[in-house]
């Protein structure tokens, strides 16, 4: 069975998947991912013209979000979880036409699945392929590429509305967007219009996380992490969820199990109310893409609150549990109750039962919780370093991590950074240069870690701080941005910055294979945009040497 597949950027050759996703993805879980998107894409045209009428439901809003973050690279690989979500994405929709008398719909809007899974993945194809070309190249891009920046502004908007945060304008924007993929009127400046828009509205939906997660938890405050562990029981949490993270921390408390963060859970120690739990230890291991070696190694219950999950290797298939919308087949999943309380006994069981670590190991300690309120509050010597020329330049390295070699490029490029030049960094590409030691410009670290991906809210936040104490733009500033991509949440912040005018962003590890060239030639005029090169060739460009 065939399948198409080129959201991510690990895609095969660089083109797309179409044997077996290099993530683990079947081909099976592709088509029901495309048919679910089909039906989303019906669902948005509804609800869009639902709310026209004023009529807005709330059970529809967070459907479309958890269902589009459920299509996200590393998110969901269980096939059996992706019939239910499209039979609902239907039922919704119908339920809310029949509050709309009179109306009638087309296309996807009118489209019935078939019964059971074996027919929805032999129907999925013909309705709806990211291969499928049809429109003009370009408008297909940027179609593709609005789709795919969606996956990402759901991810942030779901993780918000668990903290209880949500924007009805987020979830509008969500359906109008979907039911703009079936209009054939708009052409290449409507829909650069419409991506670019995504890019603003991800800006909202990040905001609504950051009020979540410093609304529940505290602004994060600069903390040492220990890189070593504790002689006693572990768990390792992985992902992005910090309310998954409080729930396990308080059912954790007493019972002699120390917990561990791996990959985008880093910056969460610096959180006040997460970091006073004495039995939230240190961090273990490094970005996503090395679970495979990590995983087996970790002598405790490991949980997944978010992507990025791989097919468990080893021994690491009866310790590890996912929750939320992520999923692998077989492995246990813990769901929430109707309250959104979860019983994370299993994960804790298994880590008892587990022969946890035999010895306290020191390891060294990284440094996290320089997000925007930590950083603005020294804003004044920070300022006053920039005028005296202490501070020449600052630099955003930050992204996803990944597995192709030429990412060693953002190491490079830290490493080589002049002396007096400070580094912001954010999401799991840090890993590549996290436990660097880089000293720090009168008392400023030089390594700056503002937080998890969406922490891009903060970055975005101290920007446009420093840009209002010099009395010029973002682009004025000495700042250059050097971004990794690998998801789809990488795309809408993508968009996000451009949707703020940002120009000169170096991009890498490769350019997105839905970016078509034309589209890519109107990235390149209207913001500059362009890949990584060297190191060296980089930092003289950045540095206007
Ligand atoms: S998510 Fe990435 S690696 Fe997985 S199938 Fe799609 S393009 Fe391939």
């Amino acid at each position: 069975m065939e399948m198409f597949c080129y959201q991510c950027e690990q895609t095969a050759k660089g083109t797309g998947c179409t044997i077996q996703g290099v993530c683990g993805k079947e081909p099976e879980v592709a088509a029901l991912q495309d048919l679910l998107t089909y039906t989303l894409i019906g669902l948005g045209q509804v609800a869009h013209a639902a709310r026209a009428k004023g009529i807005v439901d709330s059970q529809v809003n967070r459907f479309t979000s958890e269902a589009l973050f459920s299509t996200l690279t590393n998110v969901d690989f269980d096939s059996d979880r992706f019939p239910p979500l499209i039979n609902q994405a239907v039922a919704l929709r119908e339920r809310l036409k029949a509050q709309l008398p009179g109306q009638s719909f087309s296309g996807a809007a009118a489209y019935t699945p078939p019964a059971d899974k074996a027919g929805m993945i032999a129907q999925a194809g013909q309705v709806f392929s990211f291969k499928a070309g049809g429109d003009n190249p370009d408008v297909t891009s940027l179609k593709h590429l609005t789709i795919f920046g969606l996956r990402g502004i759901a991810a942030y908007a779901d993780h918000a509305a668990i903290l209880g945060q949500e924007d009805d304008q987020v979830y509008a924007f969500l359906h109008q967007a979907l039911a703009a993929i079936q209009d054939q009127s708009l052409g290449v400046n409507d829909w650069v219009g419409i991506a670019l828009k995504a890019g603003e509205v991800n800006i909202r939906a990040m905001e609504l996380l950051d009020a979540g997660n410093t609304g529940a938890y505290g602004h994060p405050v600069p903390t040492k992490v220990p890189l070593g562990h504790k002689a006693g029981k572990a768990i390792l949490v992985s992902g992005h969820d910090l309310k998954d993270l409080a729930m396990l921390l308080e059912q954790t408390a007493g019972k002699g199990v120390y917990v561990y963060t791996h990959g985008e859970m880093l910056p969460t120690h610096g959180y006040p109310e997460l970091k006073k739990h004495p039995h939230f230890y240190g961090h273990y291991g490094t970005a996503w893409q090395n679970q495979g070696k990590e995983f087996p190694e970790f002598p405790g219950a490991i949980l997944m609150t978010t992507n990025c999950i791989q097919r468990p290797k080893g021994d690491t298939g009866d310790k590890i549990f996912t929750t939320g919308l992520v999923g692998w087949p077989g492995v246990p999943h813990i769901k929430a109750d109707a309250s959104g309380n979860k019983d994370f006994s299993p994960v804790i069981n298994k880590a008892l039962a587990l022969p946890g670590f035999a010895s306290d190991a020191d390891q060294g300690e990284v440094m996290v919780g320089f997000g925007r309120n930590a950083v603005l509050s020294v804003a004044g010597a920070v300022i006053d370093a920039v005028k005296s020329g202490a501070i020449k330049h600052f630099f955003l390295v930050g992204g996803c991590d990944g597995a192709k070699p030429g990412r060693s490029y953002y190491a490079d490029f830290v490493e080589k950074a002049p002396q007096d030049t400070v580094i912001l960094t954010l999401a799991c590409g840090k890993f590549r240069f996290f436990d660097k030691q880089l000293g720090d410009i009168g008392g400023i670290p030089r390594l700056l870690d503002i937080g998890q991906c969406n922490d891009a809210y903060s970055a975005v936040q101290i920007a446009l701080a420093l840009a209002g104490a010099f009395n010029c733009g973002v682009n004025d500033l000495p700042l250059s941005m050097i971004l990794s991509w690998y998801e789809q949440k990488a795309c809408a912040i993508l968009l996000s910055l451009l949707h703020l005018g940002i120009k000169d962003i170096r991009l890498g590890p490769s350019l997105p294979a839905f970016v078509s060239p034309n589209v890519l030639k109107v990235l390149v005029e209207n913001f500059n945009i362009m890949p990584i090169s060297t190191p060296e060739a980089d930092l003289a460009a950045c540095l206007g040497k």
